[in-house]
């Protein structure tokens, strides 16, 4: 017998149409790339992602054909996110962080049909339009103004002249909820990088979810500042969760230093804030010698690499904020576990409330998580045996876009490439990393694509690239290296050599000059290994 119940396919465009009913006035505040500062309302949002939607429609963009965007957090980007998905189309969501070459091979991989870019990405649209053919519409997030004459990109456009002329009346359509919704690449571990396609249906469950008291507790009575990029993983759900309890949203543009984050969110009450800890650290270095204080600022959740003891402790102590520990990654939607306590841990010490908070969390419901040995075999919940850990649920990947990489999962789990340890009250706690990556600043930087630079240098023998800690950006990658047999080679040359060959923050701080790597029985490069021998080792660029 089926429950007699209706049936409503949970779409995006459902987020936006209920934002502006029922929370038409609350704020989305924004720092323009220009400088000035942006406001106006969800209202007004809704209005022009039906602008939005109406352009694509007056170009005859077929449905599910891709949307990309090179932008910061601010109002248009978060229009693009209402208007494109909404209407049928996916939102690519690029990093512009990465390499000319690697941008430029990600958005011929996902087949975009139209580039939307915020001016501070100019020269990057120049530099990679010519190996983007099938990219047919250029649009400037800019005024109609502010368009460059002589820019030399066919077919650009301004935004606001592009969304402008059409009607704010839009008939959002109506169809299958696991249609796909958006789009996002993440490094591959091995070889070119692969995208997550997520659905409407999985990003409307991951939005409910994610605005749980115990996962990211947003609501109509919070200002809340995603310091976390809308290009990276759609800023963790947060534009999607606040459209759903009706939240003020106040972005950053690309202002992330100390100051500007810090100014915005005195001048915006912003109470909650979300980003990795890189960017807290800026924060934080701002406001200490400066003697500051928050006057509205209570949480902060903090994710994307693992969060220093020390931040939680100088933001609690400090400047009464809690911090919320989060882990999650992009094949995730992102959203994997929160570290919020428990009832019965509120009467325990600070000192072992804090050995908790350390952990990466608790798993949210539609997330279920289990650690597994080499054998496959699952292993005890007793917050000692670290094992493979492996996800599943309704907004988790099953199969990589164009099926890159072949069937990712596991007995029906998805393997995380973290090793992790889970206690008996369920928190996880990550104690090590199984995939070949490095996580510097929250990006990703493939040890292969650095290694296999070195290894096109003609006096290199070989190359390994591994991770090591960095006070500011978490991890940062050196290279390993043995030379040819007679060659010569110094550091700075390899060095150079990295020059235009990869995304300047992706060449590695050090060369270290070994004469073997160890090896394991099927001959591949112990990594393992080569960190304990290299346990003493100090980065150069790490006092
Ligand atoms: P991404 O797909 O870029 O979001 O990266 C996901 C990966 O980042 C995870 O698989 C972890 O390796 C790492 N990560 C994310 N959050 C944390 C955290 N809180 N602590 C440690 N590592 C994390």
């Amino acid at each position: 017998m089926l429950g007699l119940m209706q049936s409503q396919p949970l779409l995006i465009s459902s987020l936006i149409e209920f934002a502006q009913r029922h929370h038409g006035d609350a704020q989305v505040v924004s720092r323009r790339v220009e400088g000035d500062i942006h406001r106006y309302t969800w209202r007004e949002v809704a209005l022009r992602s039906r602008q939005l939607a109406n352009a694509l429609d007056a170009m005859k963009l077929p449905f599910s054909e891709r949307v990309a965007t090179l932008a910061w957090n601010g109002y248009r980007h978060l229009e693009l996110y209402f208007g494109v998905s909404g209407s049928g189309r996916v939102l690519h969501t690029i990093n512009p962080r990465l390499h000319p070459d690697q941008i430029a091979w990600i958005a011929n991989h996902a087949q975009d049909k139209v580039l939307c870019f915020d001016m501070s990405f100019l020269p990057l649209v120049q530099a990679i339009h010519a190996r983007c053919p099938g990219i047919g519409k250029y649009v400037a997030l800019c005024d109609a103004d502010k368009l460059p004459a002589d820019s030399g990109i066919p077919n650009l456009v301004s935004y606001e002249a592009w969304i402008g002329a059409q009607p704010t009346a839009y008939e959002w359509p109506q169809f299958d909820e696991n249609t796909a919704s958006s789009m996002c690449y993440t490094s591959g571990t091995t070889g070119n990088p692969k995208a997550a396609l997520y659905s409407h249906r999985s990003t409307t469950l991951h939005a409910y979810a994610a605005a749980l008291p115990d996962v990211m507790c947003m609501s109509a009575r919070d200002s809340i500042l995603p310091v976390v990029p809308m290009f990276h993983v759609n800023a963790w759900g947060i534009p999607y969760s606040a459209a759903l309890v009706g939240a003020k949203l106040v972005f950053p543009g690309p202002a992330l230093d100390g100051k500007s984050v810090y100014e915005l969110i005195e001048a915006e009450g912003v109470n909650y804030a979300a980003g990795v800890p890189t960017v807290w650290q800026m924060l934080l270095g701002h406001m200490k010698p400066n003697k500051l204080r928050f006057s509205t600022l209570k949480r902060t959740v903090i994710g994307g690499s693992a969060c220093p003891p020390a931040m939680i402790d100088a933001f609690r102590d400090d400047y009464g904020v809690e911090v919320l520990h989060a882990w999650g990654m992009t094949e995730m939607s992102p959203l994997g576990t929160l570290c919020t306590l428990k009832n019965k841990h509120l009467t325990m010490s600070t000192e072992d409330q804090m050995k908790i908070r350390l952990k990466q969390g608790r798993a949210i419901y539609g997330v279920d998580m289990r650690i597994v040995d080499h054998d496959g075999k699952e292993l005890p919940w007793d917050g000692k045996t670290p094992g493979d850990l492996h996800v599943k649920g309704p907004w988790i990947l099953r199969e990589y876009f164009k099926g890159e990489g072949g069937d990712p999962l596991v007995d029906g789990w998805f393997p995380t490439g973290d090793v992790a340890t889970i206690d008996a009250d369920g928190y996880m706690q990550i104690t090590d990393r199984s995939k070949d990556v490095i996580k510097s600043g929250g990006e990703w930087i493939s040890s292969i694509d650095v290694e296999n630079i070195a290894v096109a240098h003609p006096a290199v023998a070989m190359a390994a690239c591994i991770g090591m800690r960095h006070p500011k950006w978490d991890e940062r990658p050196i290279v390993v290296v043995v030379k040819k047999p007679g060659a010569e080679l110094t550091r700075e040359e390899l060095l150079k050599f990295y020059e235009g060959k990869t995304a300047k923050w992706q060449i590695p701080d050090d060369v270290v000059f070994v004469d073997a790597i160890p090896l394991g029985a099927t001959g591949k490069m112990l990594k393992t290994r080569l960190r304990e021998l290299l346990k003493d080792y100090q980065l150069p660029t790490a006092g």
